[in-house]
């Protein structure tokens, strides 16, 4: 788990009381029952200067950047898209993953840079979402992303949210996405000794790739159209509920708990 994910919740900090007879004293024993992992791009944040970073990376590190543009990224790892444009390019394997190590080094010093007069945008419900979820202490919230770890603290962290998931699986964490939600909920076990059963974890995403990758696990998954894609492509990758996007706080609540 990245250090920069505080372990904020309630639930985890009375689970952790729970060896102190004082602390248990009177107080109920709270077992996580849900564990919801949030995409960041298209999902909690849009914009930023992501792209940007990652294309002057690209050209510093291995003097090209490939079919950059019109590209598609959406639900990708960044070292999936590193490795596909990179690949293209004609690159070998091997002198891409010799040049990887400095390609995120340059990206990440990069993106911290134009973070600020280019920041992301938390999208609309979002917040309210979070309180709402802050309140059910028996649900714990993580990440699932294909942003490498400090890519998602500076995406996050710059709009205040990077303290509000408690863990998370990052594309630093594997290239495949769908190895990704296993990595989420083994870190989410270990968090809260707790372990999660797939019907218990719910992938929420703005991409089919999400989507798939939650249904990889059999988690359940909840597609929101704030992203490229439309509500049936959404629908059509298998998601069990799409939204349009995220503002209908007790909606998104009713189906991301029950
Ligand atoms: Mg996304």
């Amino acid at each position: 788990m990245p250090s920069w994910m505080p372990c904020q919740k309630r639930a985890l900090q009375e689970y952790r009381n729970d060896g102190d007879p004082e602390a248990r004293n009177g107080k109920e024993r709270v077992l996580l029952r849900t564990l919801i992992l949030f995409d960041i791009d298209g999902t909690l944040v849009t914009g930023g200067p992501a792209k940007g970073a990652f294309r002057l990376a690209l050209q510093k590190v291995y003097g090209t950047t490939g079919p950059i543009d019109g590209w598609e990224f959406s639900g990708k790892t960044d070292p999936q898209i590193a490795r596909e444009l990179l690949d293209v390019a004609g690159l070998t394997s091997e002198e891409i993953d010799d040049g990887l190590p400095v390609l995120w080094e340059v990206y990440l010093d990069e993106l911290e840079r134009r973070m600020e007069s280019d920041p992301t945008r938390i999208l609309p419900g979002v917040v309210q979402l979070l309180d709402g979820l802050d309140r059910h202490s028996d649900t714990g919230l993580g990440l699932l992303t294909g942003n490498v770890a400090k890519g998602a603290e500076l995406k996050l962290g710059a709009v205040g949210l990077a303290n509000r998931f408690s863990v998370g699986a990052f594309g630093s964490d594997n290239e495949m996405r769908n190895a990704l939600p296993a990595v989420a909920v083994q870190r989410a076990s270990e968090a809260w000794n707790v372990s999660f059963e797939p019907g218990q974890v719910v992938v929420v995403g703005d991409t089919a790739r999400d989507v798939e990758c939650g249904r990889h696990l059999g988690a359940r998954t909840l597609g929101v159209a704030t992203g490229r894609f439309r509500p049936e492509v959404l629908m059509e990758a298998g998601a069990d509920v799409v939204v349009e996007n995220l503002e209908d706080t007790e909606r998104v609540l009713e189906v991301l708990l029950t």
